[in-house]
């Protein structure tokens, strides 16, 4: 079997737990498998990083801050071959120029396009375990790039599709996917399983397990992933196309603090508006999410939509950049909001999902700003101060009975 693990920055925290997800591979090895062990930077090194870097300067250039970014992963990878080497294994570390990774050429934000497999087969044929950096790549000017925070999730994926994995194991400091956020709700429950289509709106809509995109990347080629704790040997939750289980109404809550509103107000009320508005947006690589438009009046409308915090100030002068081509009377930003979202399969086949979640809400006294839905997701928009009552309140109402 080729065997797939991606191992997080908990996982790697300090030497003691690198030797123990050395051991955790090796056991894998000893059985005859091949094995190729992404890795993430240890601990909240990524973070320490990004300080670094505004110590010198508050706006980095993203090539440069790429560049310090892989140096993270490659110490994780450089760590764990020399803990490997002295457990008397075999073991080599890659990084994205090594293996070779390509991308697209945006720093901080860039996808993969293609990976060469021949160094990792050729190493592997040499019975060696491979270790290869997440997170980078490189792109076609021959730079450093990264996929986005958490990206070493969708490295990990990407390999495995690649090499044609039998299995793709992605380690955390949880046991698998939750109902709900454990830290935020107490009696929030792992899932044995999910699909694709809700762990991806899970991921997306914030429930801090596996990148949005590893998720997409494996639903279209078709990898089977396990999300598991590198700390026990409990079962983990499976991702896959389609479940087994009986159904549940929906799957988790997931809550998102780091969403931020912006509203545009007294837009013309003629065509085009919306899409010269989200047009400027799409220029910056903005992504936009919960989207708003209030019904014409005197001529007039308003939209809001909701933004990463990471991309709102960035928006926000993007759009007063082109006021006047927007003809809008007044824009703000509310950074003290958060997303709330139920998702579930089991939704498209029962009606009142969505009010049994608002009912909710009303009753732990939240009010809701915005409103957005798909065949098997709601999202709400409340102030950020509600969060904890709220996600709480929501999954009380579905998870009660079961
Ligand atoms: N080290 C990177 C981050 O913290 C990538 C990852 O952990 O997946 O975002
Ligand atoms: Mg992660």
């Amino acid at each position: 079997m080729l065997i797939v693990k991606k191992f997080g920055g908990t996982s790697v925290g300090n030497a003691e737990r690198i030797f123990n997800v050395a051991r955790r591979c090796i056991e894998d090895y000893n059985k005859g498998n091949d094995v190729v062990v992404v890795l993430s930077a240890m601990g909240k090194y990524t973070d320490e990083l990004i300080d670094k870097a505004k110590e010198i300067n508050e706006k980095p250039p993203k090539r440069e801050m790429d560049m310090l970014f892989t140096i993270g992963e490659q110490m994780s990878v450089a760590l764990m071959a020399m803990a490997m080497d002295k457990l008397g294994v075999r073991a080599i570390s890659l990084n994205a120029f090594q293996v070779a990774m390509h991308t697209t050429s945006q720093y901080g934000n860039a996808r993969l396009k293609r990976i060469d497999t021949e160094r990792i087969r050729h190493e592997l044929e040499d019975r060696k375990i491979v270790l290869v950096t997440g997170f980078q790549g490189i792109n076609k000017y021959d730079d450093y790039t990264t996929l986005g925070r958490g990206g070493s999730d969708t490295t990990a994926v990407a390999l495995a599709a690649a090499l044609h994995a039998d299995a793709c194991e992605i380690y955390t400091d949880v046991d698998g996917v939750y109902t709900a956020d454990p830290r935020l709700v107490k009696n929030a429950k792992k899932l044995d399983e999910i699909t694709y289509d809700e762990m991806l709106d899970l991921a997306t809509l914030g429930a801090g397990v596996l990148h949005n995109r590893s998720v997409e990347m494996a639903k279209k080629y078709g990898v089977q992933l396990v999300v598991r704790s590198s700390l026990n040997n409990n079962e983990g939750t499976v991702v896959k196309e389609d479940v087994n289980v009986e159904r549940m109404l929906i799957s988790g809550v997931a809550l998102d603090r780091e969403a931020d509103r912006i509203s545009v107000i007294g837009l013309k009320d003629e065509p085009g508006m919306a899409f010269k508005l989200f047009d400027v947006l799409a220029k910056k690589h903005i992504n936009v999410d919960v989207i708003l438009q209030s019904i014409g009046r005197h001529n007039t409308k308003d939209i809001s939509f909701t933004v990463a915090d990471t991309q709102a100030d960035e928006a926000l002068k993007a759009l007063q950049a082109n006021k006047a081509r927007l003809n809008y009377q007044d824009i703000s930003l509310k950074k003290d909001v958060a997303k709330l979202s139920i998702v579930g399969a089991g939704m498209m086949s029962n009606p009142g999902v969505a009010a049994k979640m608002f009912e909710s809400l009303y009753n732990a006294g939240v009010n809701i700003n915005m409103i957005s839905t798909s065949e098997i997701r709601v999202t709400v928009l409340i102030n950020e101060a509600d969060s904890e009552k709220a996600i709480q309140a929501v999954h009380d109402a579905f998870m009660a009975e079961d």
